[in-house]
């Protein structure tokens, strides 16, 4: 086995998986994929150039590559960052390499120093992402994947930066077929086919969050939808479990004549109308209680240990400040009925939205704007 038979290998391996990536996935993928496919081009388009500097134009062809190697090392810190969620460096991607360039070229007539250069800028790069990667949060699996096989790879490159810095004679070039060039691309070789496959999960893992996402939200108001309330409401109630936790209340509420509204500003500020409620409710309510979308305009809420001052005050506090938000916001105020009711040891879900929704209608009934209660919670 050679390093130049090891390159090739590395060369059709990356651009077998940037090809079936673009084929499976797409070259339009939104996710990091993206900047993977670009990592997978760069590894191919740097060791051509460094198999070619070895036929014609050494100086310029090994400086070209090195450069393209560090831009491949910097998209994949833009992939990490992309499934991490975290914000780009944008800036860094692009010096460093075009840093590494000048340098490679300045240091080139000494052999082992542009070695070092370059192995060391590339194995600092990657370390980077890696360091991204094992400490980010979410997802182990495929973080810890690519981040084990990236940190290997350039701890690798590492050692032949520090071979060629204190032994020159020993460690000529990168082409040379010491043990440590060798082992370094076979270990390029699988840390390539690991990293496309943990990001491969990455994508995977992103698409079933934001279906997750999808089925269980709003999209106007980003609250709860109905099925997933009823789901987490049916869920939370089950584990009070019939135990007497007579403070959990649920409160059904339904905006005041919001048709007019609809009719006489338009559907537009109608959706804005609902989208200020989400913010209103998610703005006053505690991370415990349970908020959902119920249908048009009709929301519903699960709170729990809640007596009867402090839902008193609760009360009061929403329909100011819906009031307060939709005159700032709309020049108009909106306000709602609501029916609210103590969850009684045992008692299933349906009856208790049931019995709230006697009270929202008692609400409507004595003149809207109001929340109505008899069973004391108020
Ligand atoms: P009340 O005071 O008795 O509750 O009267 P209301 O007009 O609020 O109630 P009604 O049930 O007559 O009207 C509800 C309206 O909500 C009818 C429907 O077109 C509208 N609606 C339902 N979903 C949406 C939505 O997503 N966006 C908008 N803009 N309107 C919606
Ligand atoms: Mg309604
Ligand atoms: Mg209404």
């Amino acid at each position: 086995m050679d390093v130049i038979t090891l390159l090739v290998a590395v060369l059709v391996n990356a651009l077998l998986m940037s090809l079936a990536l673009a084929v499976g996935v797409g070259i339009r993928a939104r996710s990091g994929l993206q900047a993977w496919q670009f990592m997978l081009l760069g590894q191919a388009a740097g060791f051509g150039l460094l198999i070619a500097a070895k036929q014609t134009l050494p100086v310029l062809l090994a400086t070209l590559g090195v450069m393209v190697l560090s831009a491949s090392a910097s998209a994949m810190t833009l992939t990490v960052c992309r499934f991490l969620g975290q914000p780009v460096p944008r800036r860094w991607l692009c010096v460093v390499p075009l840093t590494l360039g000048a340098a490679h070229w300045a240091a080139l007539p000494d052999q082992p120093l542009a070695t070092v250069v370059t192995n060391l800028t590339i194995s600092l790069q990657i370390l980077w992402a890696s360091g991204l990667l094992l400490r980010g949060a979410g997802q182990v699996r495929w973080r810890w994947l690519c981040g084990v096989a990236a940190a290997a790879n350039a701890l690798l490159m590492l050692g032949r930066a520090v071979l060629a810095w204190g032994w020159p004679e020993a460690y000529p070039r990168f082409t040379a077929p010491h043990p440590l060039n060798l082992t370094h691309l076979m270990l390029l070789n699988a840390s390539l086919v690991l990293g496309t496959m943990g990001f491969l999960l990455a994508h995977r893992d992103a698409a079933e969050q934001a279906l997750v996402r999808l089925a269980s939200l709003d999209t106007l108001t980003g609250l709860l939808n109905r099925r997933e309330w009823m789901s987490r409401a049916g869920r939370a109630l089950g584990v009070a479990g019939g135990a007497a936790d007579d403070a959990t209340v649920l409160m059904m509420l339904d905006l005041d004549h919001f048709k007019q509204i609809n009719d006489q500003r338009g559907h537009p500020a109608g959706d804005e109308v609902l989208k200020l409620t989400g913010e209103v409710l998610r703005g006053e309510l505690r991370a415990s209680d349970l908020v959902g979308r119920y249908g048009g305009e009709e929301f519903c809420l699960l709170l729990r240990h809640s007596d009867p001052d402090a839902f008193g005050r609760l009360d009061m506090r929403l329909h100011q400040t819906l009031r307060r938000r939709c005159e700032a916001s709309l020049g108009f105020a909106v306000d709602f009925s609501a029916g609210v009711v103590r969850v009684q040891p045992g008692e299933a879900l349906a009856a208790a939205i049931a019995r709230a929704d006697d009270q929202l209608y008692r609400a409507k009934h004595a003149g809207r704007g109001r929340t109505c209660s008899d069973d004391g919670v108020l």
